[in-house]
C-alpha cells in the first residue's frame, strides 16, 4: 500500500513536491510501525505542509479565544454569556465555532462546571458561583481546518 509510488514522482499528499522530499521517510516510518503490529493511519487523515499551516492558523485563533475568555470570567456570569463572547470573538478573528450545530449541538462552546466532565451546554440558567471550577472547551474551524 505504501510503496506504489516512485521516489521522483509527485507525492501522494498533493504537496507538488517529489515523494522522496516529502512523505517517503514518513511512509517508511509507518511501514516500520506496521511491521511492529501497530495500526497505522489511513493517508486521508495525514496532512501535508500547506494543510498543517492552515491547522496552525486555526489553532492560533482557538488559543486567542481561550486567552480572551479566561480574562472575561466573573462570578455571577451565565454560561450563556460565555457562549456569546466565544461566538463573537471567534467570528471576529475569522473563525467559526466548531461545536455550533455539530451533530445538533446548539452552542459555540462547551461549558462544564465542577463534576460535569465535558460537553456542558451553555445556558442562561447556569450562573458561575464563587469557587466553581469551569472547563471551557473551545474549538474552531478556520478555512475548513479544525482545532480544539
Ligand atoms: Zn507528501
Amino acid at each position: 500500500m505504501l510503496k506504489e509510488i516512485g521516489r521522483n514522482d509527485l507525492c501522494w499528499c498533493g504537496s507538488k513536491i517529489k515523494y522522496k522530499k516529502c512523505h517517503e521517510s514518513f511512509d517508511e516510518k509507518l511501514l516500520w510501525y506496521k511491521t511492529q503490529g501497530c495500526i497505522i493511519p489511513p493517508r486521508k487523515i495525514i496532512k501535508n505542509q500547506e494543510q498543517i499551516i492552515e491547522i496552525r492558523k486555526s489553532g492560533k485563533i482557538n488559543t486567542a479565544v481561550l486567552d480572551f475568555i479566561s480574562e472575561q470570567i466573573y462570578i455571577g456570569m451565565t454560561t450563556e454569556q460565555i457562549d456569546h463572547l466565544i461566538y463573537e470573538k471567534t467570528v471576529a478573528l475569522g473563525g467559526i465555532p466548531a461545536t455550533l450545530n455539530f451533530e445538533g449541538f446548539p452552542k459555540s462552546v462547551c461549558t462544564s462546571i465542577n463534576d460535569q466532565v465535558c460537553h456542558g451546554i451553555p445556558s442562561s440558567d447556569v450562573l458561575l458561583k464563587d469557587g466553581d471550577i469551569i472547563n471551557i472547551d473551545v474549538s474552531t474551524i478556520y478555512n475548513g481546518f479544525f482545532s480544539d
